[in-house]
């Protein structure tokens, strides 16, 4: 289903929408094993969408079970890497095929803008099926230099089962950036979507099944965080998760591990990301799209918010006045209307998390530049204006915690030591920014703020080719998208020949 970005054509799409709302375990749409159902929600009126079968332990069990039989079998896992290619980009076909549904069911269940649903999200979910499908068979394995008397091969085998737990702000994307070096890499995959966020995940398990992906591989059990999430991260026949979430709620599944089989964990998690605006920087109002967009994309509900705008005293007031203009322009607003740059937050307790943080701003003595406020609660929605708060230290609870919201704190600086030592003063190291007309300096700062990506002159995560992740507490162990990706995959294995 496609269609046009326009009110009618939205609502007649909308219309015609049907949900996948079972579990899907061993090629097979299924009720959950205890017959329990939760509601998802649309945030943006606080109705409810459908009712999703409620996975737990016993589903999970069911689950991983048949993506061991699949791996065992060698049906995916021992399918030669140009076949495997084939029907990872049949699937990726149907994905792009299928993208405006999957673009309105996020867009319902998260209240993010259909037009970032449509423009964003699903062509980069598409690229990045594409992505890892066309790797997956231009990877050699290695010879070691051993002497004449051996011959050690160093290969890449697929780890075998992997658990995926992903969270809610991007939902058909990061089913993406789990799924698609995992299977290129020849694994079975259980996955657990976000419980506000599981339809997008259910179609696409129907669209790998349509796309000729052997039953058992590719399996998807929603359902809630301590029941089913945690049973995939205690499974003993789980060999590895990748999770994309809160660095809380990573910090469990280290857990989860060590008390069971120690599954390799990888962790993609929070972070508080600073923007730094030096003494030099380019044309200030390319530097304020920028700043806006880094802050407000997503409402602030991105893992790589720019959410501490740390900016040279010099040009603090000029770029605080460009970016508050600029900012007040984001119109706030129905998430299926085109217009709309930011949609609602994800639940109710989420918006008062974020009311929350607005408040203890004020208390902290941080001065409100702009928005402040929940709005539109006619709609029966969770909406929250545009929020810039001049004036911040780095010592503040707004700056110092992760809001997950359209929040923006602005901390001046004096001297480029300063700014370093500000942008490092925090438990996170995801993604930074730094603005500067002077290419040494660019150098010098981009080495010394600790982050997984550190942007010049722009606001960017890099594209399917830069590894993505990040230092201190906004990761463990290893990176989505890229090669590094698929590496992340595979367990190395020696094969050591005693020649004659
Ligand atoms: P979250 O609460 O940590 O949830 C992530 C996933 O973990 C969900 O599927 C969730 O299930 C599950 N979960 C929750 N509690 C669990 C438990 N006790 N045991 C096992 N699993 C559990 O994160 P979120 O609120 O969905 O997403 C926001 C966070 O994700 C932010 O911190 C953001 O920075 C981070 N994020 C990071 C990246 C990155 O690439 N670094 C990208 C996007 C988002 P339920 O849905 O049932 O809670
Ligand atoms: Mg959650």
């Amino acid at each position: 289903m496609n269609f046009k970005l326009e009110s009618t054509a939205i609502q007649t799409a909308v219309a015609g929408l049907k949900f996948r709302t079972q579990a899907f375990i061993n090629g097979t749409f299924a009720d959950a094993v205890s017959g329990k159902t939760f509601v998802t929600e649309n945030p943006a009126t606080g109705r409810p969408i459908a009712r999703i079968a409620e996975g737990d332990a016993a589903d999970v069990d069911c689950a991983v079970k048949a993506a061991r039989a699949a791996f065992e079998s060698g049906s995916w896992s021992r399918r030669k890497p140009a076949e495997r290619k084939q029907t990872l980009l049949r699937f990726a076909e149907l994905v792009e095929a299928n993208a405006g549904e999957l673009a309105l069911l996020d867009c319902l269940e998260a209240g993010k803008p259909i037009a970032d649903c449509v423009n964003i999200d699903l062509p980069d979910t598409v690229a990045c099926l594409r992505w890892h499908a066309e790797a997956g068979d231009k990877l050699y394995d290695r010879v070691s230099p051993t002497g004449p008397e051996n011959l050690a091969l160093i290969l890449r085998e697929p780890v075998g089962v992997v658990g995926c737990v992903v969270p809610w702000n991007f939902p058909a994307q990061m089913v993406a950036w789990k799924l698609g070096p995992a299977l290129a890499a020849g694994n079975s995959v259980v996955l657990k979507p976000a419980e506000q966020t599981s339809l997008s995940a259910l179609c696409m398990a129907g669209l790998a099944a349509e796309a000729g992906l052997p039953a058992g591989v590719f399996n998807v059990v929603p359902g809630f965080g301590p029941t089913a999430g945690q049973a995939i991260g205690r499974h003993p026949g789980v060999d590895m998760v990748a999770f994309t979430g809160s660095t809380e709620v990573g910090r469990l599944f280290l857990r989860y591990a060590a008390e069971s089989n120690l599954k390799r964990i990888i962790l993609e998690c929070g972070g508080k990301s600073p923007q730094v605006v030096l003494a030099d920087p380019p044309d200030l109002d390319l530097v304020a799209q920028n700043v806006v967009n880094s802050a407000f994309w997503n409402m602030g509900e991105n893992c790589s918010c720019g959410s501490r705008l740390i900016v040279h005293q010099s040009v603090k007031d000029d770029l605080l006045d460009r970016i508050t203009k600029l900012a007040g322009t984001w119109t706030v607003g129905d998430p299926l209307d085109p217009a709309t740059r930011v949609g609602s937050m994800i639940e109710k307790p989420h918006l008062e998390k974020v009311l929350g943080y607005i408040a203890a701003g004020k208390a902290d003595g941080a001065k409100l530049a702009l928005g402040g406020r929940q709005i539109l609660e006619t709609a029966g929605g969770y909406f929250v204006e545009v929020t810039i708060f001049d004036e911040v230290t780095n010592a503040m609870k707004i700056a110092r915690e992760e809001i997950f919201g359209p929040v923006l704190s602005v901390i001046p600086f004096a001297t480029e030591a300063e700014a370093v030592a500000i942008a490092n003063d925090t438990n996170y190291g995801l993604a930074a920014s730094l603005y500067t007309r002077d290419l040494n300096t660019a150098h010098r700062v981009a080495r010394a703020i600790r982050a997984g990506t550190v942007s010049v002159n722009c606001y960017s995560e890099g594209d399917l080719t830069t590894p993505f992740g990040g230092f201190k507490e906004s990761g463990f162990a290893g990176r989505d998208k890229s090669i590094w990706a698929h590496e992340q995959y595979t367990e190395l294995k020696t094969i050591w020949m005693q020649l004659a």
